[in-house]
Formats: C-alpha cells, structure tokens, sequence
C-alpha cells in the first residue's frame, strides 16, 4: 500500500504504531476498531497523551511546543495513528487558529490562546459558513461594527461543528459593507459564553449531533480579539486553508475500513455471482487507493521540498479521497446485504463489553455509508474542487 518510503520513515512510522498501540486508552481504542461515537473527552484524553510524548501540534515549531515535523513526518503521523484506531487530531484549535495567531495575532493575542490550544484545555470552533454563504464565502453577511473598544456582532453561522463542545471561535466577519467583498472580511475571535450567543443543534443525516447553526444577537467582542486588522480576514482564510492540505485525502481511516471490508468479506462469505461481483469491487476499490497513496506520497513529497501549494493537486486528493471513501462503504453495505439497510444511532452507544451484534455491525456501516457523504461537501464542495481543477488546466 505505502510505496517508496525511506528507511528513516518506515522507522518513524513503526515507532508511531508502538505508541499508539500500547498509550492509547483502552476504552477509547475499542471505540475506534468498533467505529462508535467519540465523545469530546476522548479526543481530549488523547490530544493530552500525544502532548505529553511532544507530539501534538504536529506542524507547529519545537520552540512553540509543537513537534516540528515536516509534511512527510505528518502524513505518516496521520495515517499511522488512524489505522491503529486512534481519533483524529481536532483542526479547530491546533491546524487552523494556532498557526493562524503564529502568523498574524499580536504577541498578546499568542500568549493568551496558544498555550490552551496545545494543552488542549481550550477547544475551539470554525465561524465560516452562513445559511447562504458556503461555496461563494466571500457574500458572508455577519457584521461587527465597531463601538468604542468593542465590535458589535450580529449574523448567523451554519454547520458550525462542534460549536456545542467550543469555548471559543474564529469567525469571519463583514466589518466593511462597502469595500469589495473580500476586503471587507476581518478575522474575529470569540469567547463562546459572550451573552447574546445562541447554539441549535443540527442533526445529520446519520441521526446524529456534530454540527451547529451559531445565531450572533449584539455580541460585544473586544477590539482586541481581532486578528490582522480590519480587512485582513479573507488572506488569513487563504493562508489557513493551505495548512490543511496534507490531512486533504485522509487515507489512513481509508486504508482501515479497507482491512475491515476485507475481514467482513471473508465473515460474511457471499458465494457465486455475488461474491465475484464483490471480490472484483474491493479488488478495484484497493487499486483505487493504492494510486491515491501513491499520489499523496507524491505530493506531500514536492510540498515538503518547497514545491507550491497553490496548484491544483489538493483539489485532486479532496475529489479522490471522497469518492474512494464513499465507494468503500457503499462496497461495505452491499456485503452487509439487507441487514445495512437499517441505522439506529443508538449503535454507536454500544455498552462497555458488549460485541456488535451481526445487525449492529451492519447499522455502524450503514452509519459509516451515511456520514461518508458529507466528505464531499465540507472543506469545498467537489464541484467546486472540479472547478479549481478546471481553471488551473485550461490556463495552462
Ligand atoms: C457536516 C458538515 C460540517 C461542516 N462544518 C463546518 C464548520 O465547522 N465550519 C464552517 O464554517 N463550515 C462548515 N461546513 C460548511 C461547508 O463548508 C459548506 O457546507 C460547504 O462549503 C458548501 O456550502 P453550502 O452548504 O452553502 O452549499 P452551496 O455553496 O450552496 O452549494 C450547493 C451545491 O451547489 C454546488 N455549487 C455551488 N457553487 C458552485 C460552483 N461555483 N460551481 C459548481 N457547483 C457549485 C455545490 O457544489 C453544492 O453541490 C460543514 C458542512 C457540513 C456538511
């Protein structure tokens, strides 16, 4: 699966399977091979275990606290991590706003929110989204306007993920209605428990609660929360997404669910046609991720080696991330057969000590299969990756 690695990150990469398989708390391990729902204290749990070891804030420099890998060492952090059931790292506070306040926040604004961001004992939500604002940001119509040594906040944010979990977020706002639409867009942060703050769950088509719509009623935020000046938002947005790109394909939970649909394949044993149909389905889908390895590999490589970020090639991992991602648990559904037509939410609870029942196991797919679709929506649409892709080539 993983081609070309050299020796010195196989080594690092057997070394981040070590300690994951022998730190990461039972109980939270069991919940990831299971695939149940993580609650806010198990990410936190972990992100304090890795903070210990100096391996949370993965990107961030060794003299801020952070472990100071380059996009390789990352990669085969992610991955490695993922396989071995461990949660994902939570973006908010550590990939997006810390490097954010690294690059632009005042020496006040570091000091104040890095240390709760790498001890994970302040968590933090993204304020981008608005209910008619989500591909074309730019139109986001949620004000602050100054007033003496506060701005006045007024708007609402859609799809606000864990917004219910946050103490803070960082949110952009239109501070100037008259500038073009970009310019107008300033970077704010703000302290959730601020009067005036409503958060209403949003419930998933997986029957449950990640994400939030924010309403923003006159919430006074301090001048001092903004971060890069008034106007500066839109390059701040820009700057935080190129952080993101090496988690962009996220092939280890992939590379997992794989070996999973191996293993129900041969528990569940379909015959004849079927079982043909399916065993040339995982065979393709392998290949399918392989390649998308492969290409990660490669890209990750020529970033780390101070290629540019600004090609088309993340919108390529994004497209081909989520469409391996949703043709493998579509392949894990067929094999369950009609037990994955059914999901319980409930499911994801399963007691301490308990094993899935058959029925079970289907609906924690079917749960898999159901939240898989919002891959291709959030962190730009697909369609909007096709565009990106559209235009890099044919102004080539
Ligand atoms: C589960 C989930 C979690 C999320 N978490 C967060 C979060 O924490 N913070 C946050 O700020 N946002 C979050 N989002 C929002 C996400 O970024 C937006 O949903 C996304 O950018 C799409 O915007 P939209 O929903 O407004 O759809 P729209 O932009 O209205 O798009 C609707 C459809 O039209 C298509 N479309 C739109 N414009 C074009 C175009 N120019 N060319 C071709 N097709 C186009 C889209 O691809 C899509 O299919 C989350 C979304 C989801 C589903």
């Amino acid at each position: 699966m993983l081609l070309d690695e050299s020796p010195e990150l196989a080594a690092f990469r057997a070394e981040v399977r070590d300690f994951t398989r022998a730190n990461l708390p039972a109980d939270i391990a069991r919940k990831g091979r299971l695939g149940l729902e993580l609650g806010k204290d198990d990410y936190v749990r972990w992100q304090k275990l890795l903070r210990a070891r100096g391996w949370f804030a993965a990107a961030w420099p060794v003299e801020a606290g952070g472990a100071g890998w380059d996009l390789r060492k990352q990669l085969v952090f992610i991955q490695e991590t993922a396989l071995n059931g461990a949660p994902m790292i939570i973006p908010y506070g550590v990939n997006m706003v810390g490097p954010v306040l690294q690059a632009f926040g005042t020496p006040e604004q570091q000091a104040r929110h890095l240390p709760g961001i790498l001890n994970s004992d302040v968590w933090w939500c993204q304020g981008y989204s608005e209910p008619n604002s989500g591909s074309d940001l730019a139109s986001l119509k949620t004000t602050a306007v100054r007033d003496g040594d506060h701005y006045i906040v007024n708007g609402t944010k859609m799809w606000t993920t864990e917004a219910h979990w946050a103490d803070w977020m960082h949110c952009l706002v239109r501070t100037d209605r008259e500038a073009k639409p970009q310019r107008g867009i300033s970077f704010l942060l703000i302290d959730m428990k601020t009067p005036g703050i409503d958060i209403r769950p949003i419930v998933t088509i997986d029957g449950q609660h990640h994400t939030n719509q924010v309403f923003l009623d006159d919430v006074r935020v301090p001048a001092e929360n903004l971060v890069g000046g008034e106007g500066g938002g839109w390059s701040i947005a820009k700057f935080l997404l190129s952080n993101e790109r090496v988690a962009i394909a996220d092939t280890g939970p992939k590379m997992k669910l794989l070996a999973e649909i191996k293993e129900m394949f041969a528990t569940v044993a379909p015959t004849g046609v079927t079982g043909t149909m399916l065993r040339q389905k995982i065979a393709d889908a392998e290949i399918q991720l392989t390649t998308l390895c492969a290409l990660e590999q490669e890209y990750v490589k020529i970033w780390a080696g101070g290629g540019s970020k600004e090609g088309p090639q993340a919108s390529v991992l994004k497209i081909r991330g989520t469409e391996i991602l949703q043709m493998l648990s579509e392949i894990a559904l067929e094999i369950e057969g009609p037990l994955g037509a059914a999901h319980d939410p409930a499911d994801l609870h399963l007691g301490e000590g308990a094993n899935p029942s058959p029925a079970q196991r289907a609906s924690l797919m079917a749960h898999h299969y159901l939240y898989g679709r919002c891959w291709s929506i959030f962190g730009g649409t697909n369609e909007i990756q096709r565009g990106l892709i559209a235009r890099a080539v044919l102004a080539a």
